[in-house]
């Protein structure tokens, strides 16, 4: 069986923010040779878009780490994408996460990529060198009716010129299986890496799941209840979680693995020492 694959997703400073935290996150992660590393794309008012190429330049150039620049569409047009492939070009980045991104209140979307799937096609056909990635929801997007429209919809997506997918985060492997028998009905063959979210804190897995449309099972629900209020064992639960999730997609054949650092790295590598040999291949 081929070994699965390994990679992280790192966010930028707030703008404003002090510039050495991402370093701090990066420093943190060292060691734990991701096969790539992606880099988000901010959203709302208050985004330093800019920011993503930048870090993703840090990332190829000084700590030599293959990167993924997440790009969302809802706002752009043709002129602003092609300028940031040139951004994302002399950043080394050689591969993108082209994604919709969500409404902003009290803004209009340029309506020129309404769907993911439109940025793809045009990056596709724009720079066929370029690698796309899309992000997809093993629970479906809150936006669609059932798991079998987005998932019909997500076909168009990889049509599109898409050849590898990142999932929205999940708590239950069961979800994730059913997804994918849904995609494989679908004719989706391309590799579909698990992104997986440690549990940080009570707050932060209600938000999460509330926006993104995850539901939070009994076992996470038993983990808020007895240490909700207690930070540090919840994050060690989480941990546990994590790994737990993990050694289970990948006893199950998963094609990736994709951790949601949230810029705490000593997490991250707690979770990579559990887990870490895994990966080799049989
Ligand atoms: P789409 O693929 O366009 O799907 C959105 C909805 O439209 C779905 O319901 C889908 O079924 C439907 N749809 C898609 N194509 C069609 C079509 N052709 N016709 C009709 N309906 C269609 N957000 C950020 O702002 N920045 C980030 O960096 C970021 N990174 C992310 C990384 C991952 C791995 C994930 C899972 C999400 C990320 N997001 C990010 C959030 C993402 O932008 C939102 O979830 C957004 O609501 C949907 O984006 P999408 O690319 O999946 O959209």
């Amino acid at each position: 069986m081929h070994a699965p694959g390994f990679s992280l997703e790192v966010f930028p400073p707030r703008r404003n923010g002090p510039v050495r935290t991402i370093y701090d996150t990066l420093d943190g992660l060292e060691g734990l040779s991701p096969d790539f590393i992606s880099v988000t794309y901010g959203h709302g008012s208050q985004a330093d878009r800019s920011a993503t190429a930048r870090i993703a330049s840090t990332i190829a150039h000084e700590y030599h780490i293959p990167v993924v620049a997440h790009l969302t569409s809802l706002y752009a047009d043709e002129a602003s994408v092609d300028e940031t492939l040139t951004a994302f070009d002399e950043a080394g980045v050689n591969a993108i996460l082209a994604l919709r991104g969500d409404p902003v209140e009290s803004h209009t979307p340029t309506g020129v990529f309404p769907h993911a799937s439109d940025l793809a096609a045009y990056i596709h056909r724009r720079r066929p060198d370029m690698t796309l990635v899309g992000a997809c929801y093993p629970e479906g997007h809150t936006d669609s009716p059932s798991l079998e429209e987005d998932v019909s919809n997500l076909a168009i997506k990889v049509s599109a010129g898409v050849s590898q997918l990142i999932t929205q985060l999940f708590y239950d492997n069961e979800d994730f299986y059913r997804f994918m028998d849904v995609c494989a009905a679908h004719g989706i063959t391309v590799p579909i890496c698990a992104g997986i979210m440690p549990i940080i804190s009570e707050k932060s897995v209600r938000s999460m799941a509330s926006r993104g449309g995850s539901h939070i099972p009994p076992k996470v629900e038993a983990l808020l209840d007895r240490w909700g209020d207690a930070p540090d064992c919840l994050r060690n639960a989480g941990i546990v979680y994590a790994s737990e999730q993990i050694a289970d997609l990948i006893a199950n054949g998963v094609a990736g693995i994709h951790l949601y650092t949230m810029n705490r790295p000593s997490t991250t590598r707690r979770i990579w020492r559990n887990v870490s040999g895994l990966f080799a291949s049989d």
